[in-house]
């Protein structure tokens, strides 16, 4: 049987995952990769199958792109005890690489590749485990890769929580392989997306009395909620204690004017309507209810608040697993700024924790060391052991 040795082992790996374009939500390898994973942990005697999607709830949930395989491997037999979880959709490249993005170079002990640590680095990670876990005979350890983490990850990890729970029940302790930046993640921050339509009257540039600027309300009021958001905001510095260290991070913050735009939109055009968003993160002591109710009391009478999305963050405070990380590999416990899959799984003792610097994800040029892959391969095989 095959089994993981060395570093190069580990190279290959990664760099194989790292060649197909899995950018979401196009998926235009997607298929080809569930393929070659499956192939890969077959050959290696593990147990893996294939799940899409149902067609009925992607026409729905979503429509752009190709199929949405969901791999599911597993090792061991009886109660589900763990599950590693990796999203293997990537973003875009964008602008300013110095290689090609999907032929990753290995660089000074860097991996340098589109998804190097967000996330394929993690896939691989929890791939050589699982190879390192073949012969494991204890209660039953899954693997489960899925799509679509980068576009809100309804046809990702919430299909497999929800869907995919009575045929393959999720594992009592879950660990997401996102890079936690040598931290372990109990949670992360909430998250709201609003949208806040202000009217006027639209008319020709040239006879502005006969209209009214709808631009101009908007902007006033955007300063007018950025003004009470502040304030309001300063009243709460969390207890948590945050990835990045900074400060600012113990606090609710938010971003007025990340998507702005008159309907019009032309030079000659008084603005009849304009739109702005407004994005909340949220720490665990505030409630995105009442920042939802505070927007729409300073927005009444002068438009429209539309609410998008609203997700309330995840806390597993009193986490064993996170305990047990934290013990062992003295990895402290931190919350996440932005936010994460760890959201479907609600209820589990779940945790993210994975190789890699979270500050390196979606940048050109995108890197991991490659030892860190390494060592978290082996702390993710060593984990089911100390359970
Ligand atoms: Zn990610």
């Amino acid at each position: 049987m095959l089994r993981w040795s060395s570093i190069n082992d580990a190279f290959s790996l990664l760099r194989k995952l790292i060649s197909y374009d899995t950018v979401s939500p196009e998926g235009k390898q997607y298929e080809e990769f569930a393929k070659f994973v499956k192939g890969w942990f077959e050959e290696r005697g593990i147990e893996a199958k294939i799940e899409y999607v149902d067609k009925d709830y992607r026409s729905k949930v979503c429509p752009t792109g190709s199929e949405r395989p969901i791999i599911i491997a597993k090792v061991g037999d009886g109660d589900p005890l763990l599950e590693f979880n990796g999203h293997y959709d990537v973003v875009p490249p964008g602008e300013g690489w110095e290689s090609d993005p999907f032929d990753a170079k290995l660089v000074n002990g860097y991996v340098i590749g589109r998804g190097a640590v967000d996330m394929k680095g993690g896939v691989a990670a929890i791939m050589l485990a699982m190879a390192n876990l073949s012969n494991w005979k204890g209660s039953e350890i899954k693997a489960v890769l899925v799509p679509d983490e980068e576009v809100g990850g309804l046809c990702g990890t919430a299909y497999r929580v929800n869907a995919l729970k009575d045929k393959y029940p999720v594992g009592k302790k879950v660990v997401i392989a996102e890079p936690s930046s040598r931290t372990v993640w109990i949670g992360h921050k909430g998250v709201i997306w609003l949208e806040v339509e202000v009217s006027g009257v639209q008319a020709h540039a040239s006879m502005p009395w006969v209209g009214e600027n709808a631009f101009i309300k908007a902007a006033s009021l955007a300063i007018e909620i950025d003004r009470a958001l502040k304030e309001e905001f300063s009243k709460t510095f969390s207890k948590y204690e945050y990835t990045s260290g900074h400060p600012m991070a113990k606090f609710t913050v938010y971003n007025i004017g990340g998507v702005a735009y008159s309907t019009s939109n032309k030079e000659n055009v008084i603005p009849g309507s304009f739109k702005f968003s407004i994005d909340v993160r949220t720490v665990p002591e505030v409630r995105p209810e009442d920042v939802v109710r505070k927007i729409e009391e300073i927005v009444e009478g002068r438009g429209k608040v539309r609410v998008k999305f609203v997700d309330q963050g995840i806390l597993n405070e009193n986490s064993e697993l996170a305990e047990l990380i934290e013990k062992t590999w003295g990895e402290p416990k931190r919350v996440c700024e932005a936010g994460l899959d760890m959201r479907f799984y609600r209820g589990y003792d779940v945790v993210t924790w994975g190789p890699g610097d979270s500050m390196e994800a979606h940048k050109p040029n995108e890197k991991i060391r490659l030892t860190e892959v390494e060592e978290f391969a082996k702390r993710y095989a060593k984990l089911p052991y100390l359970l």
